[in-house]
């Protein structure tokens, strides 16, 4: 069964137990990582997806906590013997700026490094669609181009979309109608962000099937973000910690 493994559930600050929001699809032919923040390596193997079923990596936005991770990701594949190639799926400007940031680790200097190819997705375009999925993307209301993202499952027909990064709008409502999971941020009601309750209302406009929280402050009760979120919400609500797991 495909599933989808949370990685990390934390705001921009991680703490012990939190490792910022980022998030693996595990299907039947490979893996797709989504964000990639803190350990890469460490956590798909904790998550039972082996290196060499990673394809494709679609970072949302430039931000820190969702892309540090990934030199140090895609250096670690190299060291591994990785020859496969790994596109790299994210909006334009953010592909530009993620490819300065290989520059200024002179990537270009590492013997044998495999294809490393940087795909830009424009907002309300078809993202990927290989075997195991059809990856669709919108556009966020945050301080910088984001993109939210919408996954179909062709095994099983399951919709999930991950919002990333945003204020509530209309184009990831839309995205995210009926979908079976909701995969929101709830980092506060501050510019750019949304909270629990905010998150609530998009899943009940949006009449999906469960709304699973992440990319919260880690101090916060969980108790107080669920409360908030039932507030909007009447269906099945998780405020996810790192490595749930669900099946899409
Ligand atoms: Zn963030
Ligand atoms: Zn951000």
């Amino acid at each position: 069964m495909p599933r989808l493994v949370i990685l990390g559930t934390a705001a921009a600050v991680p703490d012990a137990v939190h490792e910022n929001t980022y998030m693996a699809l595990d299907g039947a032919h490979g893996a797709i990582l989504i964000d990639c923040a803190g350990s890469p390596i460490g956590r798909l193997e904790r998550a039972g997806i082996p290196l060499n079923m990673l394809h494709a990596v679609i970072i949302t936005h430039i931000h820190p906590d969702h892309s540090y991770g990934l030199p140090s990701l895609l250096m670690s594949l190299w060291l591994l013997g990785r020859h496969e190639p790994l596109p790299i799926y994210a909006p334009p400007a953010t592909c530009q700026r993620l490819r300065t940031i290989m520059d200024a680790f002179e990537w270009d200097d590492w013997p044998h490094f495999y294809p490393v190819e940087f795909v830009p997705v424009n907002d309300d375009a078809p993202v990927l669609d290989n075997e195991d999925f059809t990856i669709t993307a919108a556009s966020s209301n945050h301080f910088v181009e984001t993109i939210g993202l919408k996954v179909v499952s062709k095994a099983t027909d399951r919709a999930l979309v991950y919002t990333s990064d945003t204020a509530p709008v209309d184009s990831i409502t839309q995205l995210a109608q009926g979908v079976d999971l909701l995969v929101h941020e709830a980092a506060g009601a501050t510019r750019g962000h949304s909270s629990a309750g905010m998150a609530g209302r998009v899943a009940r406009l949006a009449q999906v099937g469960r709304l699973v929280l992440v990319h919260y402050q880690v101090y916060v009760d969980p108790a107080a973000l669920l409360a908030d979120a039932r507030s909007e919400f009447d269906g099945p609500i998780d405020v996810a910690q790192d490595f749930a797991e669900y099946e899409i």
